[in-house]
């Protein structure tokens, strides 16, 4: 996790949200990435959660924050498993 870094004085940056459901335990949350132009990649983000990893192209490590607790009713974590 990193910290938070102004950005003001670099307006390459294009700062956008968006909501996601998490696909394993139903928590909704609010995601928060940081493109540039020519400067993203893939950057990984996790569940508040249960830990279950999303990837989206970013500039930056995107920041999540929780909306609404998960609604699966367990208290487990999200087990990355080979199938
Ligand atoms: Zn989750």
């Amino acid at each position: 996790m990193g910290q938070v870094i102004r950005k003001d004085a670099e307006p390459e940056f294009q700062h956008s949200s968006f909501v996601q459901s998490c696909a394993y335990c139903g928590a909704r949350f609010a995601v928060f990435v940081s493109r540039e132009r020519g400067g993203d990649a893939e950057e990984g983000y996790a569940c508040p959660e249960c830990d279950k990893s999303y990837h989206t192209h970013a500039a930056l490590e995107p920041m999540v924050s929780l909306l609404a607790a998960r609604s699966d009713g367990k208290k487990d974590r999200y087990q990355e498993t080979m199938f």
